[in-house]
């Protein structure tokens, strides 16, 4: 038998619906060998049937002795069948299902699965087996696959089973074997061999592990490779000296925390540094990403550089724009904006002018990364809010022949480990301290029904001369039911609990134009409550307000709350989050009590993380963090931190791979076309 061999020649698949293979991705024995259960049974242990309590799971065999179906009123029906061993019998049933009673005839062998309620086992999962396949299907731990219509598990079994006897042993591992030896993991047929019919549940752990790092590996090998090609790809030395360093921080109207001087060096050792900047600046809303990155700038433009500083929507560039041009008045930095909307007279200013490089620092959103907009001599790009600017973008100025340093500031506090294979080719530095004076908000949770609490509050910070934020969830696939009930609730805070005071209401389908007139009367203190579905994209600045409740808070993950709650507190005053929950049913109140606890952003997104899985991580999926077949992130840390360490290190020890042409093979198959793999071509 040849790996490449057809699939469906083999016994258990010939009687396969055409079609059903293919819709798998079965079509060679390879295919077969790799394809991987979706779980496993423990048939080792069949039980005597004559033995069963109620409540047990079990997993029983035996031979199908009397069969009855039934009709009932109301278009229900089911279909009973008496399953007998030596031992004794007990009634299976299935209900709606009476097609059943032509398959499960009297005499016919099952294996059975589920759990026995009143003496009956409702629902269970069986497969019909036959005394020649025996081994394969009871008495072990048996794989349970993925199937689609046309393909059953008993045949797909006997196929795979036929395919890893006839062509195992030709099959190559991927991964060195020293370091499989250094991690203890089993090679690569022992593995597929394991994880299809495992001898017991330690080896069938083992096989899995290897699985795991095994595509964790290669995930971060491709990292390092395009990390590696990055680094050496030649950028700009800037110089810096104390005189440049004591210039700025004159601009600055206060003094730099430890956290922001910490981060301000680090990034200054990679601005004088040939190779170009690539880093990850983490920090809460509110803890002085914008100064520290405004300092990375001046570095840049004392160097006769220009800075391209990139936000995700026009509304936080004109935002950036402001602080800036604030913070650089009486200086000689020329500064100006490019958005989406500006009109011809303005680009026929900015853009000639950016290509005589008269302007020193250009603020936008996604426009200035289009064709025709050219720099003179762009040296720094700093993005606001990673998830909205991606690997693409950074090639694509790359291959405009352009290689600036790269700034990327976030306030989603992505746990480090996670950081690491998202971002895997940034550096990272942290700003873990709010500027003084500034006060983490007091947070509360509460139900709906004690809601009313919150809104006294709002009422009376309101009247204190302060302002407030009431928050409803946004879900992207259903605006419109978004809208509407963001749309109902305002109308009753407007006629209840805050009747009286000036309220706006913000949502997704607020045209633009009304939604910045609302803002500007928010921030010139004008409107006194905002109720928003938008409040996170649009960033707001507004050091006046002081509380904010959080409808519906249970539908947000815990690091877009800390986010949220982020907003407020920025005026020196006490500052309230009060987080409504429409019910504290399942983990909802073990996950929101954690914003009681804790304000450390870090604590808090790896609470989500342990809670939630990275699939449902706040802002993964614009985050780009990648998916995994077999490894999940919030299990697997530690395989992760094994596999980056040995992928670093080989390739730290060759760089082009040239000794291991498997592994560049194996990398080629996995990532062509999703990785650019410059040098392991
Ligand atoms: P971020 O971008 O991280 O959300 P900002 O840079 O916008 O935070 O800073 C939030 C506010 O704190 C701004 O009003 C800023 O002027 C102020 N700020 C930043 N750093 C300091 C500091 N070291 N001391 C006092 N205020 C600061
Ligand atoms: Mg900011």
């Amino acid at each position: 038998m040849e790996l490449t061999d057809p699939a469906r020649d083999l016994p258990g698949l010939r009687m396969a619906r055409p079609g059903s293979l293919d819709t798998l991705g079965l079509r060679t024995v390879a295919d077969l060998i790799h394809y991987l259960p979706r779980r496993h049974e423990d048939r080792s242990n069949l039980r005597p049937i004559g033995g069963i309590l109620d409540n047990e799971t079990v997993v029983i065999r035996g031979a199908v002795d009397a069969v009855r179906s039934a009709r009932l009123r109301g278009n229900k029906s089911y279909v009973q069948v008496a399953l007998c061993d030596d031992s004794g019998c007990i009634d299976l049933r299935w209900w709606n299902q009476p097609w059943l009673k032509r398959t499960l005839v009297v005499g016919t062998e099952l294996v059975a699965f589920g759990k026995v309620k009143k003496g009956i086992i409702t629902g269970a999962e069986y497969e019909i087996v036959r005394d020649d396949d025996d081994v394969l299907h009871s008495g072990r731990i048996v794989p349970i696959y993925p199937l689609t219509k046309g393909l059953s598990n008993p045949g797909l079994r006997r196929a795979i089973h036929g395919a890893l006897e006839g062509a195992l042993d030709q099959l190559r591992d991927p991964l060195p074997g020293a370091l499989l030896e250094r991690r203890g993991l089993p090679p690569c047929a022992e593995t597929l061999g394991q994880v299809h019919f495992p001898d017991d549940r330690e080896t069938l752990e083992r096989a899995k592990r290897r699985l795991r790092y095994e595509e964790l590996f290669f995930f971060e090998l491709a990292v390092a490779v395009q990390r590696s090609h990055v680094r050496r790809t030649p950028g700009t030395a800037h110089r810096f000296s104390p005189k440049v360093d004591e210039r700025i921080r004159a601009r600055l109207p206060f003094t730099m925390t430890a956290a922001q001087d910490r981060a301000t060096a680090e990034i200054v050792a990679d601005l004088v540094a040939p190779e170009p900047m690539n880093r990850l600046l983490q920090g809460d809303v509110g803890s002085g990403k914008t100064a520290v990155a405004l300092y990375a700038a001046l570095v840049v433009v004392a160097n006769r550089g220009q800075v391209a500083f990139l936000a995700p929507t026009e509304l936080l560039a004109r935002q950036h724009l402001r602080t800036l041009t604030g913070l650089l008045a009486g200086s000689e930095v020329r500064i100006d904006l490019l958005v989406g909307s500006s009109t011809a007279a303005d680009r026929r200013r900015v853009l000639p002018a950016l290509a005589a490089g008269e302007i020193d620092i250009l603020v936008g959103t996604h426009a200035l990364l289009e064709p025709g907009v050219e720099f003179d001599r762009l040296g720094l790009v700093v993005v606001d809010e990673q998830h909205k600017f991606g690997v693409a973008q950074r090639a694509s100025l790359i291959r405009k022949g352009i290689r600036p340093d790269v700034l990327v500031m976030t306030a989603t506090p992505i746990p480090r480990t996670l950081a690491m294979t998202a971002f895997g080719d940034l550096d990272v530095s942290i700003i873990n301290e709010l500027p003084p004076g500034r006060h983490p908000a007091v947070t509360k949770v509460c139900t709906r029904r004690g809601s009313g609490r919150a809104y006294e509050r709002v009422r009376s910070e309101v009247e204190a001369g302060r302002q407030a934020y009431v928050v409803y969830p946004l879900i992207e696939e259903s605006e419109e039911i978004d809208a509407r009930s963001a749309e109902e609730g305002f109308a009753e805070l407007a006629a209840g609990p805050l009747r009286g005071l000036r309220l706006a209401l913000v949502t997704g389908r607020t045209p633009s134009g009304e939604r910045e007139r609302i803002m500007a009367g928010f921030r010139s203190g004008e409107l006194q409550v905002l109720v928003d579905t938008t409040v996170l994209e649009v960033g707001v600045d507004v050091p006046r307000a002081s509380v904010m409740v959080v409808e519906s808070a249970q539908r947000f993950g815990l690091s877009t709350l800390h986010q949220l709650r982020g907003r407020v507190g920025r005026g020196g005053t006490k500052a309230w989050c009060f987080l409504v929950a429409d019910k504290l049913g399942g983990d909802a109140r073990e996950r929101l009590k954690v914003m009681e606890e804790t304000t450390d952003g870090f604590r808090i997104a790896e609470e989500d993380l342990r809670l939630r899985g990275p699939g449902e991580f706040a802002g993964t999926r614009q985050s780009g963090l990648p998916e995994f077949r077999i490894a999940d992130l919030s299990r697997d840390l530690d395989v992760l931190t094994e596999a980056r360490e040995d992928a670093f290190g080989l390739l730290a020890a060759d760089p082009g791979l040239t000794g291991e042409p498997e592994l560049r093979a194996e990398l080629r198959r996995r990532f062509s076309g999703r990785v650019q793999l410059y040098e392991v071509g």
